[in-house]
């Protein structure tokens, strides 16, 4: 689902934030992207979104190249159609403030279709499944910072995203909300979609079977591969 072949990219003033990374993620995987700040996570997580493209080596996401020999760029319009198969969600969430919570959520639903009705009906379907229908009518800034982090998920989930990434979404949460959001990744991951997670809280790694990509300083440091090269006991 997700491969990354050699990868190096610099950044425009010189610093080399990823350096040969390669790596691969299996369709309906949960994997960890791990590692102090500045290691790389964003920069590796923005490669498979396709908002930057490798300097060498390529990525392959869903069927959809960057880089390679050729140093292929993907044109907007197929980064588009790219994005439409990728939900993402952020730590520092980014709702749209002056709009309430359903009209987030529709705001991105109908990117995915025309008929109004199949918007409303996939919007209320995504704030069930996070456990906020009771506040479709409200306004972010009338949310707590657990909520308002559901409501990106749910707005992220609405177009049914075959993979679903997420940049230390738990990183301005208390613990008890943190695990909340961590258990609602859990349960996108059981319904089938590919997961990747950058997270610096412990616990979650620790206390499930999920791999962990450890990334030091632009280099993976371990987990590049999946199950293939692990032993079983
Ligand atoms: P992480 O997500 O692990 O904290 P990042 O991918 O954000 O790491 O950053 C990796 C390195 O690249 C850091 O040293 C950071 O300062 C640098 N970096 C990130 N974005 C840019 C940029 N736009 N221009 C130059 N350097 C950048
Ligand atoms: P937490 O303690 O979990 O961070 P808060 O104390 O921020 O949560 O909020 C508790 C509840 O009060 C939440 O359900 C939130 O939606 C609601 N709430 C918080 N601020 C406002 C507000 N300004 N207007 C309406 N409801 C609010």
């Amino acid at each position: 689902m997700i491969e990354f072949l050699h990868v190096q990219k610099v950044y425009e003033n010189g610093y080399p934030a990823l350096r040969d990374i390669s790596l691969h993620i299996d369709k309906g995987e949960f994997v960890f992207l791990t590692g102090e700040s500045g290691a790389g996570k964003t920069t590796l997580l923005k490669h498979i979104f396709m908002d930057l493209f490798p300097d060498q080596g390529h990525v392959s996401v869903a069927g959809m190249t960057s880089g390679g020999s050729s140093r292929h760029m993907p044109s907007r319009r197929q980064v588009q159609l790219l994005r439409r198969k990728i939900g993402i969600v952020f730590q520092d969430i980014r709702l749209l403030h002056d709009r309430s919570v359903l009209e987030n959520i529709t705001f991105a639903a109908r990117i995915g279709r025309s008929r109004e009705r199949a918007v409303r009906k996939k919007s209320y379907d995504v704030l069930a499944r996070v456990g906020l229908s009771h506040k479709c009518g409200n306004y972010p800034h009338q949310l707590s910072g657990g909520e308002q982090q559901r409501v990106a998920i749910a707005r992220a989930l609405v177009n049914d995203p075959r993979i679903f990434i997420a940049d230390e979404p738990t990183g301005n949460l208390d613990y008890r909300i943190s695990r909340e959001i961590f258990a609602l990744l859990q349960d996108i991951h059981n319904n089938g979609t590919t997961v990747v997670m950058a997270t610096h809280e412990r616990s979650f790694i620790e206390t499930t079977h999920y791999r962990e990509i450890v990334l030091h300083d632009g280099l993976l440091r371990s987990g590049g591969e999946g199950r293939r090269f692990q032993c079983s006991v």
